[in-house]
């Protein structure tokens, strides 16, 4: 009951990129960029483990963008020539590869960090992988076409490299893996038209537990503007919700404590497994038990014990290190009170 678990990417420490940075500049190259990834993704498999969470993450420590990590081993993709775009609606500017060839992977994309996370903890796994919809929102296209046509092509084709990476982590040994799908909030009708099935693509085959997460990202500034101008309830999961409830993908996350979403949304999840968002990434406060465990006690009443999973809102990749470190014990405090108070009722 409440298994603990991360959205994914946790701080990078300081000797491997910069810290605080949504796309940090690496602070090795070569053989030592290699080594200190895999030294910086084994302090935060023990981290988790120390912090008490049940499942263990990479923390992202290997890539520098949840998603241009993966795109740096897809053939096909110009990253010479980064092009300025407005991403997620234009909520702020990125700089992005281009897409100018068919679409296919070098090789393996993740092979190091999940084979270490795998031989370096006994507990459950899980895997991040970009979800197509939002790959294509975070790529310059010269090569699809333009409009809708173009774009769901291009999803197709990236759910189908992404299906390969996911089986072969899969055969690595990862209990779960999960596609990060923040633009479902962006492009609600788009998401629940022709985003799930990119994601079902991509998940195809699949017989480990699949999970997308979805959320109002990371605790930067032009997320925290954006959220200040969507009202005082948050509805955008409404739309996307229903058709993830018909898909195959089990397990889906939402963005909980601190923020505007109804808690009842969580009724159109029937038959999934919910990982309730009780960690605040837009804040450098740390949550209390206390708080940890209402937000849970909330979320009870719209989904059973077994299928809730206590996790944090979003990703800490942008964070402080030891504020990381510190929203990770509170995470697990936060779950054994809950667990706690229902053992008391
Ligand atoms: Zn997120």
């Amino acid at each position: 009951m409440f298994e603990t678990t991360i959205a994914g990417s946790l701080p990078k420490p300081d000797w491997l990129a910069e810290p605080e940075k949504l796309w940090p500049q690496w602070k090795q190259a070569g053989d030592s960029l290699r080594q200190a990834k895999a030294d910086a993704t084994m302090l935060w498999i023990k981290a988790q483990e120390d912090a008490g969470l049940d499942i263990i993450g990479d923390g992202e420590q290997a890539r520098q963008h949840f998603v241009h990590g993966f795109l740096e081993q897809v053939e096909g993709i110009d990253f010479e020539n980064k092009v300025k775009m407005g991403i997620r609606n234009n909520r702020y500017d990125a700089m992005v590869p281009q897409v100018v060839a068919k679409l296919r992977l070098k090789g393996r994309v993740h092979a190091m960090e999940a084979q270490l996370l795998r031989a370096h903890t006994k507990k459950k796994t899980k895997f991040t992988l970009p979800g197509p919809m939002t790959i294509v929102d975070t790529v310059a296209d010269r090569f699809y076409g333009e409009g809708k046509e173009g774009r769901i092509q291009m999803a197709m084709a990236f759910a189908e490299l992404l299906n390969q990476e996911a089986l072969a982590l899969q055969a690595d040994g990862i209990d779960i893996i999960q596609f990060d799908e923040p633009a479902f909030n962006v492009y609600m009708e788009d998401a629940a038209d022709w985003g799930v099935k990119a994601l079902e693509r991509a998940a195809l085959g699949l017989t480990c537990t699949t999970a997308v997460h979805i959320c109002y990202g990371y605790g930067i500034q032009a997320n925290v503007d954006w959220k200040n101008t969507l009202g005082h309830e948050w509805r955008q999961y409404e739309k996307v919700f229903p058709a993830l409830a018909k898909s195959s993908i089990q397990q889906v996350s939402l963005e909980c404590f601190h923020s505007h979403v109804p808690m009842d949304l969580i009724a159109l999840l029937k038959g999934k497994d919910v990982m309730v968002g009780v960690i605040d990434v837009a804040s450098d406060v740390i949550e209390t038990p206390e708080e940890v465990a209402d937000t849970i006690g909330k979320a009870l009443q719209f989904v059973s014990k077994d299928r809730l999973f206590p996790c944090t809102n979003c990703g800490m990749a942008p964070m402080d290190r030891e504020t990381a470190q510190a929203k990770l014990k509170a995470l697990v405090a936060g779950s054994a009170l809950a667990i706690e108070r229902l053992a008391q009722h």
